[in-house]
């Protein structure tokens, strides 16, 4: 016996009915989002590492710990991707496409990878279903997002996917609400916030309004809000996204602890939560990032986009109705096997969907295989069958048995399946 191998700690196999989600929720995606004029953009899993270190910031968790990151054989350095933003705005500028549409909406999806500790719900290869709208500053295109996120959300059945909403400033009135918070929390005892809030007071203080440690949301308080310290600009296109929301009936809930770390996002920053799993939990979030694609060396293009953990949606999406085959077929003895083979064959053609059996076990056997096949009829082709060119058509969970011409199978079949 040879060595059995292992998956790689992190990564999983996916059987159904997880992988039955997936496609449901991909092929969800692609209906939904193309109403809305999404394309699929499709990008290489690898990059240069230097892109993710630009796009997602030096000093974040993701680039300094959390990244595959190794070099290629010429000793470049690459990455698998960590997200897809990155990725998508490197096409986007490479391709040119400013040039040829004022605004693309492209949406991928797939695996993503990050070297953390694996937990539930959390893997070192997970999936993300990406939105970027590229072209526009208007907050109708704010809106019109997040409105098909929650369709998306719903169409799949999830039941109360819930908004929280925020808007995060410009770089005209950002600076002055840092200062305002810098000023708030070099008034709190410092020892007494988390190992992260300590060190982000520093590098990154807005991060500090979003920690989960209980103590830290206690001392943060009262904080200053960034509503508060919005410009008027700020403010209306703001208005005008939660005025659009309400227009859709879409719920939501003004939370003045959405924050995002990187200085090129800015306005409308969100979150989809459901309380399902546990404590709530986040399977999407996004925002707007104006100055992004230019720090890539891009154009001057505003966007707006979000993330969906494929991992977390199928979790809520609980137990997938995997859907009856049609058939179970076999040939109990030499005779039949000709003629099974070729009456699968023309079942398939037909729409038919079922297992042909290829051993000559016992008849016992047989039948006892096709019981746990989950088909709605066994087919057996034996001697006496063969020699008719006729089909014994059995309906498992009724018992009902009947020996038909095979010539009649496929207009029995499809009439019973309809009559379901
Ligand atoms: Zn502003
Ligand atoms: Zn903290």
């Amino acid at each position: 016996m040879g060595k059995a191998y292992k998956r790689i700690k992190g990564f999983a196999d996916m059987f159904p009915p997880q992988s039955d989600h997936f496609t449901r929720m991909e092929a969800c995606a692609r209906e939904i989002f193309g109403r809305y004029g999404f394309v699929e953009l499709r990008t290489p899993l690898l990059e240069f590492t230097e892109l993710f270190q630009r796009s997602i910031g030096e000093q974040t968790d993701v680039v300094q710990k959390e990244m595959y990151t190794f070099p290629d054989r010429k000793g470049r350095m690459l990455t698998l991707r960590p997200e897809a933003t990155a990725g998508v705005m490197r096409a986007y500028i490479e391709a040119g496409l400013v040039n040829r549409e004022a605004v693309s909406r492209l949406f991928t999806t797939g695996p993503m990878f990050r070297y953390e500790r694996p937990q539930t719900g959390r893997m070192r290869q997970f999936h993300q279903i990406n939105c970027e709208c590229l072209g526009s500053p208007s907050p109708l295109a704010d809106a019109e997002l997040i409105i098909m996120l929650m369709r998306f959300l719903r169409a799949l059945g999830l039941e109360e996917p819930s908004l929280k909403i925020n808007s995060l400033g410009c770089s005209q009135c950002r600076p002055q609400f840092r200062k305002a918070l810098l000023d708030f929390l070099s008034g709190i005892d410092r020892s007494a916030l988390c190992e992260d809030c300590a060190r982000r007071v520093e590098s990154n203080p807005l991060r500090v309004l979003d920690c989960k440690q209980p103590t830290c949301r206690e001392l943060t308080q009262n904080a200053p809000v960034l509503l508060e310290h919005n410009c008027p600009d700020c403010k209306a296109h703001f208005q005008t996204v939660l005025d659009c929301l309400a227009a859709e009936g879409i719920p939501l809930e003004l939370d003045h602890r959405l924050v995002r770390g990187l200085d090129y996002y800015c306005r409308t920053t969100f979150e989809v939560v459901s309380g399902r799993i546990g404590a709530q939990t986040a399977i999407a979030g996004g925002g707007r990032y104006d100055g992004l694609v230019q720090s890539l060396g891009g154009p001057d293009v505003p966007g707006v986009g979000f993330a969906c953990g494929m991992e977390r949606l199928a979790l809520l999406l609980g137990e997938a109705r995997t859907d009856l085959t049609d058939f179970y077929l076999f040939a109990p003895d030499e005779a039949g096997q000709a003629q099974a083979f070729a009456l699968a064959q023309q079942l398939r053609m037909a729409g038919l969907g079922g297992e042909l059996n290829y051993s000559r076990a016992s008849f016992k056997s047989l039948m006892r295989q096709a019981g746990k096949s989950g088909a709605r009829y066994c087919l057996i082709l034996g001697q006496d069958e063969a020699q008719a060119a006729s089909v014994t058509v059995k309906h498992l969970e009724r018992g009902q048995q009947q020996t038909i011409p095979q010539a009649e199978a496929i207009t029995y079949l499809t009439t019973e399946k309809n009559d379901d």
